[in-house]
């Protein structure tokens, strides 16, 4: 089917894409920013997900190209789950993410406050 062939190629080029605008960031961040804007274009046109290994690399704020050390600041907080704080340098929204979630079903995590 074309549309089918059409959609596995739009997912690859995107996650091409989206791969080297990470990759290009730290060298030069407009064009990073473009390719990354085209690659959710395309994700945007075929409906499809990103890689969730890539998925970090999008703000939900302002749905820009993400990089920690370039212009999003990466914290890891104290609770429990531990949290893992983006926070997006161009937007200012803070991209939460919950660490080790197996790890807390299996009763191993509240035993100790230290
Ligand atoms: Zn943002």
């Amino acid at each position: 089917m074309a549309r089918k062939a059409a959609h596995n190629e739009a997912a690859e080029a995107a996650r091409r894409l989206t791969i080297s605008a990470v990759t290009l960031a730290s060298e030069d961040l407009p064009i990073a920013k473009a390719q990354a804007a085209l690659a959710r274009r395309i994700r945007l046109k075929f409906n499809i997900r990103l890689d969730a290994s890539l998925k970090r690399y999008t703000c939900r704020g302002c749905k820009g190209l993400i990089v920690p050390g370039v212009n999003a600041r990466v914290r890891l907080g104290h609770g429990k789950p531990p949290i893992l704080r983006i926070t997006c340098l161009e937007c200012g929204r803070v991209n939460r993410k919950i660490l080790r979630r197996a790890y807390i079903r299996s009763g191993k995590v509240g035993k100790s406050d230290s």
